[in-house]
């Protein structure tokens, strides 16, 4: 059947689906992960490395402090101090003394002038400051390494520098990159970068190098750091060994969940079909009692489907999954074939009603009024007011629509009735939106009844308003004689319920119509409840 092997690919393609979204979404978040994970670990490598570069320069601007005591010293008498100073200090390439833009000496090159430019091989900056520091590509007596200089210019035309060898810089960057694959620039002043790493990380198809950047608050000092794509990858690789076990069990989980909510809707679908097809289902009657004539004057026509093994299948769960799998059309179709056959050996009078239950998706459906009109011609001779009931539930969706097709029907002689009064959670504007003939109110306020005399607001309330729309009232599930004189003194005409009648089969209902359809109810004894005896079963 290509309707149910549709179903069938459908039904499979849900599955596939339930079991790739939780792998997918594992991997999506294993991503992120990873990526917060690199740019952590990036963070606190730049950190570090900004505050050993910090620490350098705190040791340089605190020796050319200790240099300042030199000042207005000729370089002869200072000299050897100079050297001795630089060596005992680690990081530093050498220090020395500035008269205007010379060098006048240095713990390096003794006291042999020179100029700045010479020895750094780059012209000085101009910064306009008193204080700078420069990273430099290389120096005239280190050209293979970079350093970084400290100047300090004093106001007579002296000035103090000391040089930090990069080397210090690069070796604590190799320290760094022997868990990681990083490449690292570090920058003073935006002079030459001192640099590890290989600075050709490429980008892979399908990961970019991630850049972090980290100035120092302290100093004009920054840092870039590149971690290359495998460091990404090996960090997703570390979480999907940790989240993707998990999203697997979750994914067959939920495929299995799948499978078995998709089995048990497909064999409802299937269920129901086949209990069509064998005549399980079975049209049964409640009679209505009109208190106005003191008889029978209508039914309910309510489904009943009894399995092969004898036992019943409760009416509002195979409804409610019928409605759910998109089979109320057909069983209700089915219904009205059951309901033509079975009236056809009914002795009834004119305008006798028969109550239909329909569900909200058939009343959506675009074959509704056909099907009411085709079911209203099979059965035109015994000439029946046939009664739509419908809950407030499916009047909400498409009104206009709605309406339209119910004033069609209404046209052909047919009745609209409000099932289940005050229960959906509806606005009552529909009352006046929609033509309505009859209201059916709800078992639950019938059962709010508590004494003759006394009120019951709610129950009150509807038969008031229903009386002020000119809507005919309809008593539900009434099971007592005090709730049925209660009704009966309010003006109620038309009573349904155990009380009276319950459902039954056609046979069972034609043999109680002979015999009670015409019979009015007692009702003297009305304070010993259940006086009359029970309609058959
Ligand atoms: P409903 O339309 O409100 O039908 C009345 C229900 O109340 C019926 O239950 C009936 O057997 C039960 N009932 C009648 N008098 C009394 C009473 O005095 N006391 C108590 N406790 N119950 C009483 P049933 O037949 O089990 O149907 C339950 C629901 O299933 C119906 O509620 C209706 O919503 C739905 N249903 C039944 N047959 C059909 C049908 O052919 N088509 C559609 N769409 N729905 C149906
Ligand atoms: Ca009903
Ligand atoms: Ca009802």
């Amino acid at each position: 059947m290509p309707l149910l092997k549709r179903k069938r690919d459908y039904a499979r393609l849900v599955i596939i689906i339930s079991g790739v979204l939780p792998l997918i979404i594992g991997i999506f978040f294993t991503a992120l992960d990873a990526r917060h994970t690199v740019r952590q670990q990036q963070v606190s490598a730049a950190n570090t490395l900004l505050s050993q570069a910090e620490r350098m320069s705190d040791s340089a601007w605190d020796m050319i402090t200790e240099l300042r005591q030199f000042q207005h010293q000729p370089c002869s008498q200072i000299q050897n101090q100079l050297q001795r100073i630089a060596s005992l200090n680690p990081y530093f390439r050498g220090v020395g003394k500035m008269e205007e833009n010379r060098i006048a000496c240095s713990s390096a090159y003794g006291a042999e002038p020179g100029f700045l430019k010479d020895m750094i091989l780059r012209d000085a900056p101009v910064t306009g400051k008193a204080w700078w520091s420069l990273s430099i590509a290389r120096t005239s007596g280190v050209p293979d390494r970079p350093a970084v200089i400290f100047m300090r210019d004093l106001p007579d035309g002296e000035g103090f520098w000391a040089m930090i060898d990069g080397q210090y810089l690069i070796d604590f960057m190799r320290a760094i990159n022997s868990t990681h694959h990083y490449h690292f620039s570090m920058n003073f002043s935006d002079g030459a970068p001192i640099a590890f790493g290989n600075p050709q990380i490429a980008a892979s198809s399908w990961f970019e190098p991630m850049i972090y950047q980290a100035r120092s608050t302290r100093y004009p000092l920054s840092v870039t750091l590149i971690a290359s794509p495998s460091e990404l990858i090996a960090a997703w690789r570390q979480v999907m060994f940790i989240i993707m076990p998990m999203a697997a069990i979750f994914s067959i989980l939920l495929m299995m969940l799948m499978a078995n909510w998709l089995q048990r809707r497909i064999s409802w679908r299937d269920e129901i079909r086949r209990a069509i097809n064998s005549d399980q289902f079975r049209a049964h009657y409640q009679p209505v009692y009109d208190n106005r004539l003191q008889r029978c004057s209508g039914v309910e026509a309510l489904l009943r489907w009894t399995t092969p093994d004898g036992n019943g299948v409760r009416p509002d769960i195979f409804i409610g999954a019928a409605e759910a799998e998109g089979m109320i059309v057909p069983l209700t179709r089915h219904l009205l074939n059951l309901i033509a056959e079975d009236v056809m050996d009914w002795e009834v009078k004119p305008h006798f009603h028969l109550a239909i239950n329909v569900a909200a998706d058939h009343l959506q459906h675009p074959d509704f009024v056909d099907d009411m009109l085709q079911f209203a011609e099979r059965i035109k001779d015994k000439q029946f007011l046939i009664t739509l009931e419908l809950t407030e539930r499916s009047l909400i969706k498409d009104g206009a629509e709605v309406a339209r097709k119910l004033e069609q029907l209404r046209g052909c002689g047919m009745k609209v009735a409000i099932d289940d009064f005050g229960t959906g959670n509806c606005s009552l504007s529909y009352l006046q939106t929609f033509t309505l003939d009859y209201l059916k109110i709800d078992r639950g306020f019938i059962n709010a009844i508590e004494s003759l005399e006394g009120r019951t607001p709610v129950l009150d309330v509807i038969i008031q308003l229903s009386n002020e729309l000119e809507l005919e009232v309809l008593g539900e599930g009434v099971e007592s004689a005090l709730q049925f004189s209660y009704l009966q003194r309010r003006g109620v005409v038309y009573i349904q319920g155990y009380y009276y009648a319950r459902p039954m089969d056609n046979k069972a209902f034609i043999a109680w119509l002979a015999a009670a359809g015409d019979q009015p109810v007692e009702q003297e004894q009305e304070h010993v409840p259940d006086a009359r005896p029970k309609g058959t079963v």
